[in-house]
């Protein structure tokens, strides 16, 4: 197939919800991809931040090829030794205490509300409901993570919203106070606004919300859908700030290409959820399980994750000294870029067209490579983006 005829195809049949690039992928290798005409490109996207261990990995791709051969899916109706070693794993990385499997971050997010509020109406009753989040945040598409989504462009079209979602302003404390009634059950925040521009919360404010979060009774939920699974250059991004959430959440990166999410949380909310008031099909599907094995047991490493910080130190040196940067924002390989001309989607476009995938977040430039990356692929990704500013 040609592009044209992908794209003719795409806008006859598929709901035209996304605005794509001028691409159409068919095969890739790490940090480099191939589209239908054979051009190559240096991929700083991993897809969103998913491929963490980059296009077709040969540990990645015959863990799954192999689990799928022996079984695909079986329901969670069985107990699956593959959900139990990757639950079990996660847990003794992090030192929660338990955590449900779903597909996708929104999902995740949907379970970490309905346990937040499920604490709270065990222990207090059913006033008890609302949830603090920030202004531009993001934390899904569905109804419900749409309405605990800061952003008023999410709110539009349909109508009714979930109730009890109010926001306050990222590093201000006093705002959250505000926002704050005697009927909040938790707060949830991204550490790193990532759809919204990459910025990393301040170390001092996140701090106190956890000290009064834990002296309200109020959980402190860290949606860790884009920051998790090494891309901070730690498990998870909460270590960078010194502090233990109630509950985070993950996904994007953590199958490794395959759809799953998970929520984690404390002792205290580990027998919350019980039979019957939460679940899903697909949640924990052992190829997806056997992916997250693989990426979980590559880069919970000290070694890959000090690589993560050292290959993120280097995106930083080089784009900060580019004369067309203003500023560089982000932690570990989540790197957002300010421009000075303000051209971040025309940057993008242009660096397609010239053979490097990079995305834009509100008005910044966005690069989340593979974390297996090579400085090879760095620097020839970097010397196209330097001619295309
Ligand atoms: C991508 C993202 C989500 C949504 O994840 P989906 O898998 O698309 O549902 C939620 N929160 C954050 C912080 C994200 O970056």
């Amino acid at each position: 197939m040609t592009l044209e005829e992908v794209k003719n195809d795409d806008s006859k049949y598929i709901m035209n919800t996304y605005g794509r690039f001028n691409v159409a992928l068919v095969k890739g290798k790490n940090a480099v991809a191939w589209d239908v005409n054979g051009k190559e490109y240096v991929d700083f996207t991993s897809g969103i931040g998913v491929n963490c261990l980059g296009y077709s990995d040969e540990g990645w791709v015959n863990a799954v090829s192999n689990q799928a051969k022996a079984l695909q899916h079986m329901s969670n109706l069985y107990y699956s030794p593959l959900q139990t070693q990757v639950a079990k794993k996660l847990c003794n990385l992090t030192g929660y205490s338990k955590m449900f499997f779903s597909n996708s971050g929104a999902e995740a997010n949907e379970c970490a509300i309905k346990l937040a509020r499920k604490y709270s109406f065990d222990k207090y009753g059913k006033e008890r409901t609302e949830i603090v989040c920030l202004y531009n945040s993001f934390h899904g598409r569905t109804v419900t993570t749409l309405s605990a989504t800061g952003q008023d462009a999410f709110h539009n079209y349909f109508f009714p919203f979930t109730q009890g979602f109010s926001f306050a302003a990222a590093n201000d404390i006093d705002s959250v106070k505000k926002a704050v009634t005697k009927n909040t059950c938790a707060v949830m925040v991204e550490l790193i606004q990532g759809e919204s521009g990459v910025r990393p919360l301040e170390e001092a404010f996140v701090n106190e919300l956890k000290q009064y979060c834990h002296d309200n009774d109020m959980l402190l939920i860290v949606d860790e859908v884009q920051t998790g699974v090494g891309r901070t250059g730690k498990l998870f991004c909460y270590e960078n700030y010194g502090i233990k959430p109630d509950i985070i959440t993950a996904a994007k990166g953590i199958g490794g290409g395959l759809p799953m999410g998970a929520c984690l949380c404390t002792e205290k909310l580990g027998d919350v959820l019980t039979a019957g008031t939460h679940g899903t099909t697909y949640g924990g599907n052992p190829i997806a399980c056997a992916g997250a094995l693989e990426v979980l047991n590559r880069v919970a490493d000290d070694k890959f994750l000090n690589a993560v910080n050292e290959k993120g130190d280097y995106f930083f040196k080089k784009l900060n000294a580019m004369e067309q940067v203003e500023a560089v924002r982000g932690m570990g390989m989540m790197i957002g870029i300010v421009l000075k001309k303000d051209n971040a989607k025309e940057v993008a476009t242009k660096c397609a067209e010239n053979g490097l995938l990079v995305l834009t977040a509100k008005n910044v430039l966005r690069l989340l490579p593979p974390l297996t990356i090579t400085y090879e692929d760095i620097d020839k990704g970097l010397a196209i983006l330097a001619k295309c500013l």
